[in-house]
This record gives structure tokens, C-alpha cells and sequence, in this order.
């Protein structure tokens, strides 16, 4: 059975300069486990998008204002208690989370909404460390640098991570003293919402936080604006590309987290218990729909047989069920495009000749309206086909082996994408080397997945550039400025 909603959701608004306003246009928000409308929100139009940037650029300029005159100190303690409030709207948040996204509320409750919390904390604390620094040049000169916020950013997010992605950019944002426009994806626009009620109640500024949902027309209208100064974009590639290109002609400063096919790499050596589980964990948690997961494992072939047949026991094992069930670990698939492309990946896996271990189909739960997809592990699979080298971001595991250490390298490396990587064996001098020969801007060793919002995250190659969380965000916020002073 999957369970009613039990919390009345409100039509979306959208929040321009404090004021929440009505839009003429509206669009369906659907519970992926059941195919419900659970509400409308608005669809921004063009004018709308004109004023949320007039209104984040007037508060950012304005040298006398509220936002400008506040000391950091006080910067730093409003974004606390911006945490403070997620904090005590867990429940609900993680609530709102599931429901929009269909992920199980155990993920919700415990990993998307306190790494939220979290991650604002983090960078509440940066408020007060940002600094320039004095540069010895000349006898007869005083040289500084000073950092200072970039300015108005359009944040452009995706569906997987609704309320944690848009922290990651909202937080080292907000410290840095720049002001928002957040644009959450049209399939999880309710968590961003509620967010914005709580932007208010926490006392944040009129202006600073502007919250404006719809599809991709309000991505590109943000993209083209010239009120604002930097992209944060978390996303498909393609998108990618064309947030690039599109910001161009205003030379904006743009962040791409993309997408990805990390190596999941399991030498003969290794714990194999503890790496089944991770490989689990690397695929299946957030039903696949994660840009880091581990979607490609490389098996070392004298342990294949063992490996993934002790994989196979522990994915039959792992099936969906009703996201708002607190035991559930594998929710729905966050809507029906995105599962009909799932599908249509297992279906080219088959016809290009890989073996189906486990899974593979649509699974029907209380009628069948809702968008699940069994766990899903294909052995046999070659580099080169479409499921080893494409981002299938649904519960789909490509299996390949190897013999050597080289090989394997080649074989991770031999994808556009550069995002994350996992390496399991006992070897320390071998864990090491292989993580450093990876193209990948992040490499577990003997885990999956593990994060902190101190710890940098973000890609190379096709998967993005710039990184979010830690302390090397703050750069992608800030502008830096020399000032040279002549002292005669
Ligand atoms: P998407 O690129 O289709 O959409 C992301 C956001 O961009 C949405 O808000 C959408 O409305 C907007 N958008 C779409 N077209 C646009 C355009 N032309 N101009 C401006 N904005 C536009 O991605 P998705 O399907 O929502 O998310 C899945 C993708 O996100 C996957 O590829 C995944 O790997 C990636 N992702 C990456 C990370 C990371 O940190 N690297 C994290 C999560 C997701």
C-alpha cells in the first residue's frame, strides 16, 4: 500500500522581493509513487523572471540597504538560524521531499534535510573568514586584495537533491554577501518553497532570497539576464552545455556539476562483504537518480563469480515500496519520463548482448500508477556499450571484470565523464596509486558515497567544473580585487 498524503499542500507562489505573488500560468506537481497531482505551482513568465533579478540586483546594490550594511557576524548568524528553522521543519521538508521525488523518507529524514542544516551551518561559519590579503611589491606602495561578492547568481537545480542541492549553493551564497535567484527543477519544486517561508521567517532581507519556479523557459531567461552576474548550475551534460554557451554573450561566471558514470572499482583483495555493500549502496541509494553513483563496477575477474553472485542475492533482496514507509530503502523513480528512460536503457543493455543478472522491469505497487523499477545488475558488459558509457541516473548497474591494475585504469578512465570513483581493495600503496591514476574529481577508498560538507565536490571532464562545498566554493562566489596605493 502506498500511503496517503497526509499533509495539505498549498498552491505554489512564487517569492519575488519578500512578496509571495501569484502567477496566470500554472503546472501539476506529481507524487512519482502514485501518479497524483499533490499541487500547482506557477510557471514564471518572462516578466516575472525581470523582476525577481531587478529586485535581488536592487538590494545588492544598494550600499545603504539592509543586506549591504549587515556585518558579517550578523550574516553568519541569519544563515544559522535559516538552519536552526530547517532543522525544526525536518519532518515536514523531509516530507515534502519524498513525496515531489518519490525517494524514501528514511533518506529524506536523515540525509537530504539535516546535510541541509548542515551545509548552511558550514558556511554560516565562513561569513566571518572571508578576507583578502597584503601583497609586499614596491617600497612606496601599499598592495591588498579584497574579496568581495560576486554579485547576483541565478541558481538552476535539479530534481534528484531538491532542498540539498540548492543549500550547496545558497550557503557559501549567502555568506559571501551576494543575492539569489533560485530557480528549483519543475518535477521538485516544493521543498525550495517552503524554503522561502522560512527565508522570511528567519528575518532574511526582502530581495535576497527570490524563489521562481517552472521549467527550463525560466533556466534560459535567468542564463540570457544581464542583471545577473554568475550561473550555479547542477544538471544534465547537455544542459550544461548550453548554460555555457548561452552565457556567453553576458561573460557571466558560471559553476557546472554535471553528470556522471563513476568506476566502482573491487580488486580480489578486498573486503568483498564489505564492498557488495558498497557496490549496493553506489547503485541503489536515491534509486540510482545520483550524479556521483557508482554505475559502473569493475570486478576483478579471479572474484567475479563470488562477487556478483553475492550482489545478485543482496539486490533481490532490496525491492520498491511505499516511500513515505519508514523501512523502505528504494523509492520511486522520481517521474515517468525519467522512468521510461530508465527503461529504455535496460531494454539497449539486452539488445546490445549484456547479461540481465537481476531486475529489469517496471514494478506495479497499489495499482500500478506510481514509477518503480526493480533493482536492475547487468554482468557481460562490455566498455564500450551504451550502458557502460552512458548516464543511465536510475537503479542500473553495468558489471565489467579485469585482470590488472593498468587495465582497470584505462578502462575507468576511458569515459567523457570524471565525476566520482571507488576503489576496495587491502593494498594501502595500491589504493593510493590507483586514486591518484583516476580522472575523477572525487575517490572513495573501502567506501561509497560518503560526504561532508567541508570536503570539495564537483567534477572534471564532462562533468562539470568548479566546485561546491568546502572551502574552495567561497572562490566561486567572490570576485577578488587589487588595490594599489601609492605612498609617495
Ligand atoms: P536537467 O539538466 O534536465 O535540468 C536541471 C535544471 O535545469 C532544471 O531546473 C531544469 O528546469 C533546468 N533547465 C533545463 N533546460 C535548461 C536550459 N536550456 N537552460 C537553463 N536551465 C534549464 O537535469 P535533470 O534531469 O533535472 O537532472 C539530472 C542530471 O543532473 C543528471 O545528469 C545528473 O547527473 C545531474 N546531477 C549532477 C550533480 C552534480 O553535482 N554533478 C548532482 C545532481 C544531479
Amino acid at each position: 500500500m502506498i500511503s496517503a498524503t497526509k499533509t495539505k499542500i498549498a498552491p505554489g507562489r512564487l517569492l519575488i522581493d519578500g512578496q509571495w505573488v501569484e502567477g496566470s500560468k500554472k503546472f501539476d506537481t506529481i507524487n512519482p509513487a502514485t501518479g497524483e497531482v499533490l499541487t500547482q505551482v506557477v510557471e514564471a513568465s518572462a516578466a516575472d523572471v525581470d523582476r525577481a533579478v531587478a529586485a535581488a540586483r536592487k538590494v545588492f546594490d544598494d550600499r545603504g540597504g539592509a543586506w549591504r550594511k549587515m556585518s558579517t557576524s550578523e550574516r553568519g548568524r541569519l544563515i544559522w538560524k535559516l538552519a536552526d528553522l530547517v532543522e525544526k521543519n525536518l519532518e515536514e521538508l523531509a516530507e515534502l521531499e519524498t513525496l515531489d521525488n518519490g525517494k524514501p523518507i528514511f533518506e529524506s529524514r536523515y540525509v537530504d534535510i539535516p546535510m541541509t542544516a548542515d551545509v548552511l551551518r558550514y558556511y554560516a561559519g565562513w561569513a566571518t573568514k572571508i578576507h583578502g590579503e597584503t601583497v609586499n611589491t614596491f617600497e612606496n606602495a601599499f598592495t591588498y586584495t579584497l574579496r568581495e561578492p560576486v554579485g547576483v547568481v541565478g541558481m538552476i537545480i535539479p530534481w534528484n537533491f531538491p532542498l540539498l542541492l540548492a543549500s550547496w549553493k545558497l550557503g557559501p551564497a549567502l555568506a559571501c554577501g551576494c543575492t539569489v535567484v533560485l530557480k528549483p527543477a519543475e518535477q521538485t519544486p516544493l521543498t525550495a518553497l517552503r524554503f522561502g517561508e522560512l527565508a522570511i521567517e528567519a528575518g532574511m532581507p526582502a530581495g535576497v532570497i527570490n524563489i521562481l519556479t517552472g521549467g527550463p523557459e525560466v533556466g534560459q531567461a535567468l542564463v540570457r539576464h544581464s542583471g545577473i552576474d554568475k550561473i550555479a548550475f547542477t544538471g544534465s551534460t547537455s544542459v550544461g552545455k548550453e548554460i555555457m554557451r548561452g552565457s556567453a554573450d553576458t561573460v557571466k561566471r558560471v559553476t557546472l556539476e554535471l553528470g556522471g558514470k563513476s568506476p566502482n572499482i573491487v580488486f580480489a583483495d578486498s573486503d568483498l562483504d564489505s564492498a557488495v555493500k558498497g557496490a549496493i549502496n553506489g547503485i541503489f541509494y536515491g534509486k540510482g537518480e545520483c550524479c556521483n553513483a557508482g554505475s559502473r563496477l569493475f570486478v576483478e575477474s579471479k572474484v567475479q563469480d563470488e562477487f556478483l553472485e553475492k550482489l545478485v542475492a543482496r539486490a533481490k533482496k532490496l525491492q520498491p515500496a511505499d516511500p513515505l514507509d519508514p523501512k523502505t530503502r528504494l523509492g520511486a523513480i522520481a517521474s515517468r519520463e525519467q522512468m521510461e528512460r530508465v527503461l529504455s536503457y535496460i531494454e539497449a543493455g539486452k539488445k546490445e548482448g549484456a547479461k540481465l543478472l537481476a531486475g529489469g522491469n517496471r514494478v506495479s505497487l497499489d495499482g500500478g500508477k506510481g514509477f518503480f523499477v526493480e533493482p536492475t545488475i547487468f554482468g557481460g558488459v562490455s566498455n564500450t556499450m551504451k550502458i557502460a558509457q552512458e548516464e543511465i541516473f536510475g537503479p542500473v548497474l553495468a558489471a565489467l571484470s579485469f585482470d590488472d591494475v593498468d587495465q582497470v585504469i584505462d578502462l575507468a578512465n576511458a569515459n567523457p565523464y570524471g565525476l566520482a570513483a571507488a576503489v576496495w581493495t587491502r593494498d594501502v600503496n595500491k589504493a593510493h596509486r590507483v586514486a591518484r591514476q583516476l580522472r575523477a574529481g572525487l575517490v572513495w577508498i573501502n567506501t561509497y558515497g560518503l560526504m561532508d560538507a567541508a570536503v570539495p565536490f564537483g567534477g572534471f571532464k564532462s562533468s562539470g567544473f568548479g566546485r561546491e562545498l568546502g572551502m574552495h566554493a567561497i572562490e566561486h562566489y567572490t570576485e577578488l580585487k587589487s588595490v594599489w596605493m601609492n605612498l609617495g
